[in-house]
């Protein structure tokens, strides 16, 4: 049997993000003794990255701005396939959440009136994302971090030992969550430094891990995210959803190589950037689907007027739902109108004065000028589409936050499924982690106090097995690691990316089942401490299982809807409204079954024109 460290705890936070923090503040607020783990120093989580906004009906800026009109834009953003339960205390609670973080000492961006700003972005009726210039994210985790201090202060007063209640572990990966029969009894990590394993036992464990851009060669995404959150959940017996749908961002940065996929903040449309194809010509106005006609404008006057008077125009087609100008900027290309090096251009240079942009876009004029040689006030930018947000992900409870099928488990963040349905709106992350971060780790307190006077115990056996998993790169020869990441990555990006076809799916199921066959043999030399190689060979197992789901889903789903786009089925097919794909594992494969959506409530169908359900309902739905 391996000897490893092992820690007692009430409920484990797998996650120092925006929803890992906000559950474990929830968590330990609530009287539980809470630990949190993250993969990388503390507070440099990818929610650190986030830019534009965090989308809140406040009605700061327009006081016509509503938790309905929110939930509405919301499920008009995911093509209804959302968990409806799930979009409307997502709206009901953002505000709160956002106010809630200024009382933690959030420094948001204020109006001239004083109130928190709030500025506009694709999709959203109203200006709704509460931000802090472009570094909305970086003040988020800054606050969390903070309120996570102060609770740490108020137990040394308390109890002499200022992580007796709260303790964050970081430098340290999960590879596995432990079961004592169904129910979960901790986690099994190894920290990365000194290579050692260690065991954290608690009846609850909040998953918090992010998302899944590593498995795409073009992504916004950071390196800590391989899945791993989606894959801890898989193994444990929690089923995901709706994995297909993972989305492009429009804006990306196409050049130079190395920068390639890193993020063009979506404020730069919302403060006033247009997008030009190599004509010059603005070319959303021939996108606008035709469930979207009488939101957007026509014609570049009409666009223009709405930036000064919301009120009498109508929107930028360029603010459309990211799907949209996704699909749209690869057209572009595609047809041959794109830009030198393979995007379009995105321009604020004659759009805005140089001050402007230097002061509400702070990060894009430095990312640029920095990365790219590139002046923002001076020239346009070139941008094309980028692996950026998964909307599938662990199927839970909407209330509750607990993963499906497996008590003691709950998740949060952009790791779980059913919020976003087909595609999110930029700015719904930030609120979807606050709300449901807070909900997570709230529940996760309860069932820890109600597993009490039993809690579960964790079983030597699977330790034993994980540590053995987890050493296996050291005993086997044959692959490389980083080769076979690099083929995963131009597989999922060349074969299930952007745009998707039977054939090219099929290809790539192949090729994946080779790479996970191939990645049994990935060995890795030297020795347990900061060893890279050991980390990518362990992520490995996280990514290809993850990618499977995405491709399987992909393959299954036979329309075109949000951020998944058929080629071969390229309408959105209204039968397909009311399937939800599940993928679990049996055995070692991944399965894959269909379920009915809940029907939506009656009063939240009412908030919608009955012309525009017709577009998206199925007959019995609306006929119900
Ligand atoms: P994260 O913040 O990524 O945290 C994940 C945590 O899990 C990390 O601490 C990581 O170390 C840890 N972890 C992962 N695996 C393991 C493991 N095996 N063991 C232990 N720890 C692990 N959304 C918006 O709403 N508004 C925006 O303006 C916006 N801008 C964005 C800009 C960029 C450049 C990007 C990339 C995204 C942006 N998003 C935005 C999306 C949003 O930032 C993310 O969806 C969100 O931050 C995810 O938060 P999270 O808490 O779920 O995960």
């Amino acid at each position: 049997m391996s000897v490893v460290e092992r820690q007692e705890w009430d409920v484990v936070v797998v996650g120092a993000g925006g929803a890992g923090l906000r559950a474990a503040i929830e968590a330990r607020e609530r009287g539980a003794r809470t630990a949190v783990i993250c993969k990388s120093l503390f507070g440099k989580a990818h929610t650190v990255m986030a830019e534009g906004g965090i989308a809140a009906a406040m009605a700061n800026a327009n006081e016509n701005d509503t938790w309905q009109v929110h939930f509405r834009d919301t499920m008009r953003g995911g093509k209804f396939l959302n968990q409806w339960r799930m979009a409307e205390l997502h709206a009901q609670e953002a505000p709160d959440r956002v106010w809630e973080l200024e009382t933690w000492g959030a420094l948001f961006d204020r109006t001239g009136d004083g109130r928190i700003s709030q500025r506009n972005f694709g999709g959203h009726e109203y200006p709704r994302l509460a931000h802090v210039g472009d570094r909305t994210g970086l003040e988020l985790i800054r606050t969390l971090q903070q309120k996570t201090v102060a609770l740490q202060q108020e137990d040394f007063a308390a109890t002499g030992d200022y992580e007796s209640r709260l303790k964050v572990f970081q430098e340290c990966t999960v590879t596995r969550v432990l079961k004592d029969g169904d129910r979960v009894s901790g986690v099994f990590g190894y920290e990365r430094e000194s290579g050692r394993f260690f065991v954290l036992e608690a009846p609850a464990v909040v998953i918090a891990t992010g998302g899944i851009g590593k498995s795409f060669k073009v992504t916004s995404n950071s390196w800590e995210y391989t899945g791993d959150g989606h894959a801890l959940a898989l193994l444990a017996g929690a089923p995901l959803l709706n994995m297909e749908f993972v989305q492009f961002h429009p804006t990306g940065m196409v050049w130079p190589p190395s920068v390639k996929g890193i993020l063009v903040t979506e404020s730069v449309r919302g403060d006033g950037g247009v997008l030009r194809n190599s004509d010059g010509k603005r070319f959303m106005f021939d996108y606008i689907p035709d469930v979207f006609k009488e939101k957007y404008a026509e014609t570049e006057d009409e666009a223009d007027r709405w930036y000064e008077d919301p009120d009498h125009n109508r929107r930028p087609p360029e603010l459309l739902p990211r799907d949209e100008v996704a699909r749209a900027i690869n057209t572009e290309v595609k047809e041959g109108r794109g830009s030198p090096h393979g995007g379009v251009f995105l321009d604020v240079s004659t759009r805005m004065p140089a001050e402007v942009i230097k002061r509400r876009l702070p990060s894009m004029y430095h990312q640029f000028k920095e990365l790219a040689d590139v002046d923002i006030t001076a020239e346009a930018m070139e941008v094309g589409p980028t692996c950026h947000y998964v909307m599938g992900g662990i199927a839970v409870d909407s209330d509750s936050a607990a993963a499906r099928g497996v008590p003691g488990l709950y998740a949060a963040g952009e790791v779980a499924g059913g919020m976003h349905g087909s595609n999110r709106l930029g700015g719904n992350s930030l609120s979807d982690l606050l709300v449901f971060g807070r909900r997570a780790g709230w529940h996760a307190a309860e069932y820890a106090r109600g597993s009490a006077g039993a809690r579960p115990a964790v079983d030597d056996a699977q330790v034993d097995a994980a540590a053995q998993e987890a050493l296996r790169p050291f005993s086997v020869t044959g692959e490389n690691p980083y080769t076979l990441h690099q083929e995963l990555q131009r597989t999922m990006n060349d074969l299930v990316g952007i745009i998707r076809r039977q054939g090219e799916m099929e290809q790539a199921l192949e090729t994946l089942a080779e790479l996970r066959a191939r990645a049994a043999r990935a060995g890795v030399e030297g020795h347990r401490q900061f060893n890279p190689g050991w980390h990518l060979a362990l992520d490995l197992r996280n990514m290809l299982l993850v990618s499977e789901c995405v491709a399987r889903a992909a393959l299954e789903r036979t329309e075109s809807r949000g951020g998944h786009t058929r080629e071969d089925f390229p309408g959105m097919d209204r039968a397909w409204r009311r399937v939800n794909l599940l993928c679990a594992l049996a055995g070692d494969a991944v399965a894959l079954s269909r379920e009915t959506t809940a029907p939506i409530r009656p009063d939240l169908l009412a908030l919608f024109e009955k012309e525009e359900l017709v577009k998206y309902l199925a007959e019995e739905e609306l006929y119900a």
